[in-house]
């Protein structure tokens, strides 16, 4: 594809905006870029800037005067006043997958889904490797897909964690393998309504045909609806692809593994172990190769990760559980009495589903962060609730009352951005803590 003499604007210039204008420049097209921070604040955009033809301003100035085509990163929401106008003018949106997908080569692995994407993305990578099928792993997972570019060829799989942002931007994107994971209500701040958002998770199946494959979780119903609206074959799991029977896990029709060789606790774990072979044997694995780097896989931090035992207490970090639906699955994965830390920026879903699994399992749930009110106003007389500023405070709470035999689990259902930069320095925060206990 070549871009010469096409202008492009992408807005939004944090690692994944930032591989987008490489991308777009090394294909000819003049760039500019914009973003709500100064120039100074962006260290990468500053290095561009100096070396080559970019031009930046911030994204109140920036003028669609002689833009072909708007590149949103998937941070900013569509509702921005620039992407409004774009759209207005009929000037064309796209987000960086598509952009990638126009250069990448090789088929598409693609997962999607509220929750498990990563740990589902990363054991796909991980058994494809093992197995000896060509393959990169990227996207949503912490490498952008437009990095993937120049590794790609046409005999490698690209294997891409995708989130709801991403897939609001897609149009000529085609993935020989699609799969939704799940879908529960989450971002709906951004997506409005579940309907929008599973609609927008369901892009993954764009442009699929009849010889594809639609991976789809049976026992989750708007992911096994997904059937209804795309021609591509069905494989799903929890249902005729892969499922539990007895003590083990079935692959087509074959026994793959028993059910206590999988190394990552929970229920929701051995959905996503189902989903990941189902994947791999689609691309290529065997049954062997399959079952043994699934008994070899060591999880993905932030993930219901074992941190440390003290006193006979046991601390795992879940800090990316943060959707209701997430910390509620962490709870259900961890044998009882628990001490449960809740809380962070509250994302608008309720949290009364928490209120039956914390009663029976929790000897209390830790509320901090901004959400906490919140949190205490849903479970006020059902669950026992403390009250804490933050987790270093929250921990020394529990440690002084936890008993040989709990565990500790932060497992926020919020985000982390009150108190913290992100999920993973609210998990580093959590690890320290309790590694200097
Ligand atoms: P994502 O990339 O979709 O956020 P992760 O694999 O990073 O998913 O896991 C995010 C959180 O969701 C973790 O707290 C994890 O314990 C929980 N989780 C993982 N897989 C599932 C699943 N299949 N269903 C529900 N929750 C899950």
């Amino acid at each position: 594809m070549h871009l010469s003499g096409q202008h492009y604007l992408v807005l939004g210039l944090a690692k994944s905006g930032v591989g987008a204008m490489q991308l777009l420049r090394s294909q000819g097209a003049k760039v500019s870029g914009a973003d709500n921070r100064s120039l100074a604040d962006l260290p990468d955009v500053h290095k561009l800037v100096e070396n080559s033809e970019i031009f930046f301003s911030s994204d109140k100035e920036a003028s669609l005067g002689h833009i072909d085509t708007l590149v949103a990163s998937p941070g900013v929401p569509l509702s921005h006043p620039l992407i409004q106008q774009a759209l207005r003018r009929g000037i064309r949106l796209v987000g960086e997958i598509e952009l990638a997908y126009w250069f990448l080569r090789g088929p598409i692995l693609a997962i999607t889904g509220s929750n498990g994407k990563t740990t589902t993305t990363s054991l796909v990578g991980h058994i494809l490797k093992s197995a000896g099928v060509a393959s990169q792993v990227g996207g949503n997972i912490g490498y952008a897909a437009t990095d993937m570019i120049p590794s790609s060829h046409f005999q490698q799989w690209n294997v891409l964690e995708l989130s709801s942002f991403q897939l609001e931007t897609v149009h000529n994107f085609h993935a020989q393998l699609a799969a939704v994971l799940n879908v529960t209500p989450n971002h709906l701040d951004r997506h409005g309504t579940i309907q929008e958002y599973a609609r927008v998770k369901g892009n993954i199946f764009r442009n699929q045909c009849f010889s594809d494959w639609a991976i789809l979780n049976a026992a989750n119903h708007t992911s096994a609806a997904y059937s209804k609206s795309t021609p591509a074959n069905i494989a799903s799991f929890c249902g005729p692809a892969s499922c539990i029977s007895g003590n083990h896990i079935e692959l087509f029709g074959k026994v793959l593994m028993p059910v206590s060789e999988v190394p990552l606790p929970g229920s929701h774990n051995l959905e996503n172990v189902m989903a990941a072979a189902t994947l791999a044997s689609l691309a290529g694995a065997g049954h062997e190769d399959i079952a043994s780097a699934v008994a070899s896989f060591k999880g993905v931090k932030h993930r219901l990760e074992f941190i440390r035992e003290v006193n006979g207490v046991k601390f795992y970090n879940d800090s990316k559980a943060t959707s209701v639906d997430a910390a509620l699955k962490a709870v259900e994965a961890l044998p009882g009495p628990l001490w449960v830390i809740l809380g962070g920026l509250d994302k608008g879903g309720s949290y009364l589903p928490l209120a039956t699994p914390l009663a029976q399992k929790a000897k209390a749930a830790i509320l901090i962060g901004s959400a906490a009110p919140i949190i205490e106003s849903e479970l006020k007389g059902r669950v026992t609730l403390n009250l804490c500023a933050d987790l270093e405070n929250a921990i020394s709470m529990v440690v002084k009352q936890a008993s040989p035999g709990d565990t500790v689990l932060l497992a926020p259902a919020c985000a982390s951005y009150d108190q913290f930069r992100s999920y993973e320095h609210r998990g580093e925060v959590f690890r320290q803590i309790v590694e200097q206990l």
